[in-house]
């Protein structure tokens, strides 16, 4: 290369280049904004309803009215994804009845920015509406290859061992990982999802929560626990640690299961959640959105219950929406 021609290229490289940069940087603050805030990775709430849906099956009461005659009232079964725009790719929290409309919504909604599959799955337990969605990847629908699904011991010795879960297992549609309480799996650069165990009816599995740091922000999911009072952990401050705690909202009171034993079913009531919170400030009541909600929750239909939930300071979690 001629000397002239190095001079030329130092100040197209050194000189032209960045004075050109900066001009573009000042002159599109709006446009440069939006692409950073576009690659902020984020959680978004796949479906707000307890495990059974909503409406539930042989309801006919006026809580599923509504459902049954409209459409748009239905809600999925609890499920979140965590979304990391930098690296294109998504973890999904639970493997609901849902499943299906919830993965073809997220793909709907990202406009195929992302795999159609999550890069794994994360359960908390082995009730119906929170790994049965796991059959959609077997031979009879999806027939995926080696799909992670993150599990605790229990709850991997469930899927291996009986059927029809252990098909999945033997054919390689999915491949089990282990979860260890408190040991934090690095999920990407920015996301973080650290497990804990939680007090729940354990019939086949153990049962867990999500911490989750999502860039700047952190989550905590814990949609199905029997009682705050019988957890290790202390909820006021796990709340405080976070910017949104998704939480057991399945019953509004005590008044809701008329012909079944809510004992049988235990669950923190909205309630007693509330009670807890009561001497906390407005900015840790905000950070509350129930999730989990049973058919008989009023929260599900009733614009006057939400109306006042809100204004005791708390939010019910928002199916699609991004936090
Ligand atoms: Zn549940
Ligand atoms: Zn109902
Ligand atoms: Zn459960």
């Amino acid at each position: 290369m001629k000397a002239n021609d190095k001079n030329i290229r130092f100040w197209i490289q050194q000189i032209i280049f960045p004075i050109f940069i900066v001009q573009s940087l000042n002159a599109q603050p709006d446009n440069l904004k939006v692409q950073k805030d576009s690659l902020e990775p984020f959680v978004m709430v796949l479906g707000i309803a307890q495990d059974a849906g909503y409406p539930q099956i042989g309801c006919l009461k006026s809580c599923c009215e509504t459902a049954w005659a409209d459409s748009t009232h239905k809600t999925w079964v609890s499920s979140i994804a965590i979304v990391d725009p930098k690296v294109r790719k998504w973890w999904l929290v639970d493997a609901t009845p849902d499943i299906k409309e919830q993965l073809h919504f997220f793909q709907k909604t990202t406009q195929g920015q992302y795999p159609f599959l999550p890069e794994r799955i994360f359960l908390t337990h082995a009730h119906m509406g929170h790994y049965t969605g796991l059959l959609q990847f077997g031979r009879e629908a999806m027939n995926t290859n080696l799909l992670i699904v993150n599990v605790m011991a229990r709850m991997g010795d469930f899927l291996r061992n009986q059927a029809p879960w252990s098909q999945l297992v033997k054919l390689e549609n999915i491949r089990l990982w282990s979860l260890v309480p408190t040991i934090q799996d690095v999920l990407s650069e920015d996301i973080f999802v650290e497990p804990f165990l939680v007090p729940h009816r354990d019939e086949f599995s153990e049962t867990v929560g999500f911490h989750i740091t999502a860039g700047k922000k952190k989550y905590l999911f814990v949609p199905d626990i029997d009682k705050w009072s019988k957890w290790n952990r202390n909820i006021l401050e796990e709340v405080q640690k976070v910017d949104y705690a998704f939480l057991d909202g399945t019953f509004y009171n005590e008044n809701e299961l008329a012909f079944r034993k809510i004992a049988e079913v235990p669950h923190p009531t909205i309630e007693e959640t509330m009670k807890l919170f009561v001497n906390e400030s407005s900015d840790v009541k905000k950070k509350i959105h129930f999730i989990h909600l049973n058919h008989t929750n009023p929260l599900l239909w009733s614009d006057d219950q939400q109306k006042l939930l809100h204004k005791a300071g708390y939010k019910i979690a928002e199916q699609g929406k991004k936090y």
